[in-house]
């Protein structure tokens, strides 16, 4: 198998405003934001590209307020770059574009509600007309070429799993295992016709719960991604290691540290 193509753009600051706000369940709160600077745009004599995210889990950063002192800080747009001042330091999370329709000029975030942190806070407050900042994405992973696909994911991953599901041809052999802390946050997602959706509850302190999904190694052939709990993706790791699988064929990525703000080590 081959690696999936790569696409890179400068990294733009944009400025948006928020023009829906959207509960697809308890457990998830779509944001949908908008603004002239998802467009090409000028900006203190730099010209910016439009906003452009074409794989399923790129990855933004969204910039916050610090909880703590209400300050914003925000990176200083460079060429194709961000600089980050040291004092106060930038709040920043990763987030999956769900979506963004350049017809609609209408960008979705969907924020898991947990109940914490500088993102999940603001999502739990956020209104219509507020601003958000953020950056990226710096690269898109392209849909790769695969026999079929694997997908595991928590509900962090959940956005980006609904993006695969939607990108995929709707001749594809994809298997998705999604881990959700409540029946609740069950939500409907649009599939190619033989898509297996497999909805499992989670605790987030049992790392071996991506793990007990696939008791035997899937094929070479199947192109394996993954999102979640670092713990979790850790141990889901060690699982695949040693197997006789293509590194191009596999994609495991930490989203979050359970006990632990993003950021810090
Ligand atoms: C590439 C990438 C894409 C991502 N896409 C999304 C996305 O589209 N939607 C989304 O909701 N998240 C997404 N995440 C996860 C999100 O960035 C983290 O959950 C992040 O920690 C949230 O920041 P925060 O400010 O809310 O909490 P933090 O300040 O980082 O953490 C504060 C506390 O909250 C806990 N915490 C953080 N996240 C969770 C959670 N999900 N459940 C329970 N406790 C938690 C931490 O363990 C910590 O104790 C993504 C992460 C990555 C790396």
């Amino acid at each position: 198998m081959t690696a999936p193509e790569k696409r890179r753009f400068p990294i733009t600051l944009r400025a948006l405003e928020v023009v829906a706000v959207t509960d697809l369940s308890p457990r998830m709160r779509r944001v949908t934001l908008a603004g002239p600077q998802l467009s090409a745009f000028e900006a203190d004599g730099r010209s910016h590209p439009g906003f452009e995210s074409p794989g399923p889990d790129d990855h933004i950063k969204l910039f916050l307020r610090d909880p703590d002192t209400g300050v914003l800080s925000l990176p200083v747009q460079g060429d194709g770059r961000l600089h980050w001042p040291q004092d106060p330091p930038v709040v920043s999370r990763e987030y999956t574009p769900r979506g963004f329709d350049p017809a609609s000029g209408q960008l979705h975030i969907d924020f898991v509600l947990h109940g914490h942190g500088p993102a999940g806070g603001w999502a739990a407050q956020v209104q219509v007309g507020q601003q958000l900042h953020l950056g990226g994405p710096r690269v898109s992973v392209l849909l790769p070429q695969a026999d079929s696909y694997l997908l595991i994911g928590d509900e962090t991953a959940l956005p980006a799993i609904a993006n695969w599901l939607e990108m995929l041809p709707e001749d594809a052999a994809v298997t998705a295992h999604i881990l959700i802390g409540s029946p609740d946050a069950q939500i409907p997602l649009t599939a190619p016709k033989a898509a297996q959706i497999q909805w499992h509850p989670y605790d987030e302190t049992d790392a071996e719960a991506m793990t007990r999904l696939i008791p035997s190694v899937p094929p070479r052939g199947t192109y394996i991604w993954a999102g979640g709990e670092r713990a979790a993706i850790t141990a889901l790791r060690a699982h695949l290691d040693g197997a006789d699988l293509d590194p191009d064929q596999v994609d495991l990525s930490n989203y979050w540290t359970l006990g632990q703000a993003a950021g810090e080590d």
